[in-house]
């Protein structure tokens, strides 16, 4: 059966509650939406994925009040983080409900639930009137989709359908917040940055890079994010020869005289975020065998994308 493509939330709401996978866009990157209350269809996503089980998803919700669909016992600074930040690329891990199939969560007593600032989602969340389940709408391992034509790059006619959207807004997935620990703990970095976590009055770290099944968030053990192009991190273009056969993406054009098989350059570091994942996927499909990227500067609002260079190149 082809994918369905519907620019209709009611539509695709009607098909989430029927037990079907629909990828939808979001500001962070596309979801592949399912049931959270739906064991099987739930075990079809994680197959169709091949996502490891022990890789929990993350549930998303529209707006707060259908908190308690996913959640329970929610902690004091999770709804003042909620509050203060959502909707937007921020997910909180709180103590699960026992709505959500046990699968979701791998196992684990949490949750991670989002509020996406996205209209078309929102809609179709507030009308599905259910927990719904999205991990990122790629191939487990692969760099995320920003736009739908990546997402059915993919997958290809085994989706049941998608909610065509625009390209994602920020690009990056969302800032994990663990509300369990005091201080609450980034398990990992996103598009809501520390400082902005911090903005809320919250006491909070960053998660330490730990290797200890549940001290961390379970999915960064895993690869992530990386093309099959050979991805080597550059401080400079200066540090690296052209090659017709390699691809080059910075924030500095390389010097003159350096040619590379396709290159690009983004006037900021957001823009380089928004098009990063696409880029990846474009690298590959122009059968390129490698390609440098530029690595960005330290700091909080550069985190995101600096964690997500380091593990596109295998780090
Ligand atoms: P993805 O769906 O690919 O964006 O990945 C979701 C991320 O959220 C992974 O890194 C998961 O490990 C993390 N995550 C989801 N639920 C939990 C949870 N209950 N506890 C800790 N991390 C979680
Ligand atoms: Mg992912």
């Amino acid at each position: 059966m082809p994918v369905e493509q519907t620019r209709d939330p009611l539509r695709a709401a009607h098909l989430l509650r029927s037990g079907r996978l629909v990828a939808f866009p979001t500001e962070t990157v596309y979801g592949l939406g399912v049931d959270a209350t739906n064991g099987e269809a739930v075990a079809r996503l994680f197959k169709l994925k091949r996502r490891p089980g022990n890789n929990p998803l993350i549930v998303h919700l529209a707006d707060l009040e259908q908190l308690h669909l996913a959640a329970r016992d929610i902690p004091p600074l999770a709804i003042q983080l909620l509050s203060a930040l959502a909707p937007g690329p921020l997910t909180v891990v709180v103590p699960k409900s026992d709505s959500i199939v046990p699968s979701v969560t791998a196992g684990l007593s949490t949750v991670g639930v989002r509020i996406p600032d996205h209209d078309l989602a929102r809609q179709m969340l507030r009308a599905t009137g259910l927990p719904i389940a999205a991990p990122s709408a790629n191939r487990s391992g692969r760099p995320s989709a920003t736009t739908f034509k990546s997402v059915l790059e993919d997958f290809g006619d085994e989706l049941d359908a998608i909610l065509i959207g625009d390209p994602s807004r920020i690009g990056l997935e969302s800032t994990v917040v663990d509300c369990l620990s005091n201080p609450a703990r980034v398990l990992r970095p996103g598009g809501v940055t520390l400082e902005q976590l911090r903005s809320v009055n919250v006491n909070v770290v960053m998660a330490g890079v730990s290797h200890q099944p549940g001290d961390n968030s379970p999915g960064r053990l895993h690869p992530h994010y990386q093309p099959r192009a050979k991805v080597i991190l550059v401080e400079t273009p200066a540090d690296i020869d052209g090659s017709t056969d390699a691809a080059y993406l910075g924030l500095n054009g390389p010097p003159h005289g350096q040619t590379f098989g396709w290159e690009m350059i983004y006037p900021s570091v957001q823009q380089y975020a928004q098009a990063f994942y696409e880029a990846l996927r474009e690298v590959d499909r122009r059968g390129l065998t490698t390609v440098y990227c530029q690595q960005v500067p330290a700091g909080d609002s550069n985190a995101a994308l600096a964690d997500r260079l380091r593990r596109a190149a295998g780090d």
